[in-house]
């Protein structure tokens, strides 16, 4: 399994720059578009930064060893995608959508109680917020002093800190929920069964435009990669865009923990 994330500095220079772009004219809208001006503005300002905002927390945070943060990258790196969620074993019915991740950590277990995986769940939300408030609001704050603008930079990176987490919980305990019908749900869904086969390709969980803009962005897997793992269809049989009764190859299925 790759794992090496590399953006080199001219493609941050490039991200960088066209995300300052888009946010400068966000600010404009806000600044000459009255009160609805500062609300679509304040939206649209956020999205992408919460898209660098979750390349960061996944990339840096998850996939590499921070000093006094080591035990982010050991819960999601050896917990998540190789204890748990390894493509083999893509899928897990346990009851409850997030991992336990309080000590001790080994073995990496699914949460079997309400309260670890909320705890889970909470941290997840909480740790792209607590990212956001320096990245997206503080600024937006300061550039304009407007507090509708900033208030909807606020409400917009709440919704999108708790959907960060909810569908990647659900993206691996596959349900009946309405989302798992939708198609970008399932878009992503095999966008980020890439990402555990490849460590190093599409850091971005939810809004793919910062694996765009750096060059982390990954489509297909290769043809080493195909004949190495299942496929998506072999990995999440029970995928709601796999029509039912498609028939697949039996000693190709991946054992799937009941
Ligand atoms: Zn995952
Ligand atoms: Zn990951």
């Amino acid at each position: 399994m790759r794992d090496k994330i590399t953006v080199s500095k001219k493609r941050w220079a490039f991200g960088l720059s066209v995300l300052t772009a888009w946010g400068a004219a966000c600010i404009a809208m806000a600044q000459f578009g009255g009160t609805l001006g500062a609300i679509v503005g304040g939206a649209l300002f956020t999205v992408p930064l919460c898209s660098l905002g979750e390349w960061l927390v996944h990339g840096v945070l998850y996939h590499s060893s921070l000093p006094g943060l080591e035990f982010i990258q050991k819960i999601h790196h050896a917990g998540h995608h190789f204890a748990l969620f390894p493509p083999k074993h893509y899928v897990q019915t346990s009851g409850f959508p997030f991992m336990r991740f309080r000590k001790p950590y080994v073995p990496f277990t699914m949460s079997d109680n309400a309260l670890d995986n909320l705890l889970t769940m909470g941290s997840q939300v909480g740790l792209h917020f607590v990212v956001g408030i320096p990245l997206i609001v503080t600024p937006a704050w300061l550039l304009t002093e407007n507090v509708v603008f900033a208030a909807s930079t606020l409400a917009t990176l709440a919704l999108i800190s708790w959907l960060l987490a909810y569908v990647h919980g659900a993206i691996h305990t596959p349900g009946d929920r309405l989302i798992e019908r939708m198609g970008w749900f399932q878009w992503l869904d095999r966008h980020h069964y890439i990402h555990h086969v490849d460590l190093s390709a599409n850091i971005n969980f939810m809004l793919p435009l910062c694996d765009v803009l750096l060059g982390t962005n990954k489509l297909a897997l290769t043809p080493e990669e195909a004949a190495r793992v299942p496929s998506f269809e072999q990995a999440k049989p029970m995928a709601k865009d796999i029509p039912a009764g498609k028939d697949i190859a039996p000693q190709a299925t991946p054992a799937i923990v009941r």
